[in-house]
């Protein structure tokens, strides 16, 4: 419906959920063989959890550091290693930091550690400028009426 509003407006619509797509690159090695597989993921946001006083960017890349998982693999080995790397970026990349965690005796408690957002969030291949921030618990309708998408944009550029 939108499109067609949008094409008899002599305009284009395009969704903005579309902004905020990319695709992860996740890989298995299994531990004993070295052989595994590779499958590519769409995401629109990534879940961080939050440790003590760091940054953005040791949080996703500790979110893409390989981690081991038991698999078994044709050669009866049952460890593997699954890492993962970005494919494609977004324009606008939404990083949920995960304020809540569970304690030894499964009760739920608020994590108070800070995280510095800087402003270019840089990654082994690639970095991520981060033009404008925004972060808050909630999101009213008048808020997201008041924030202004253009600027939230995110600059992608290569590393040289
Ligand atoms: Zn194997």
């Amino acid at each position: 419906m939108l499109q067609n509003v949008a094409s008899s407006l002599g305009m284009t619509y395009k969704c903005p959920v579309q902004e905020l797509e990319f695709s992860l690159d996740c890989r298995r090695i299994c531990q004993t063989c070295g052989k595994g597989s590779r499958k590519r993921e769409d995401f629109t946001n990534l879940s961080l959890d939050l440790c003590a006083e760091t940054t953005t960017d040791k949080l996703l890349e500790n979110y893409l550091k390989p981690t081991q998982l038991e698999y078994n693999c044709t050669c009866k080995g049952q460890v593997s290693t699954m890492s993962a790397m970005f494919s494609t970026l977004p324009n606008i990349l939404v990083l949920h930091l995960k304020r809540y965690r569970y304690t030894r005796d499964y009760r739920l408690e608020k994590v108070h550690d800070g995280t510095s957002i800087d402003k270019d969030l840089v990654l082994s291949q690639k970095t991520l400028r981060l033009v404008s921030v925004w972060s808050g618990s909630s999101l009213t309708s008048e808020i997201m009426q008041s924030l202004d998408i253009t600027s939230l944009k995110a600059e992608v550029r290569t590393m040289t």
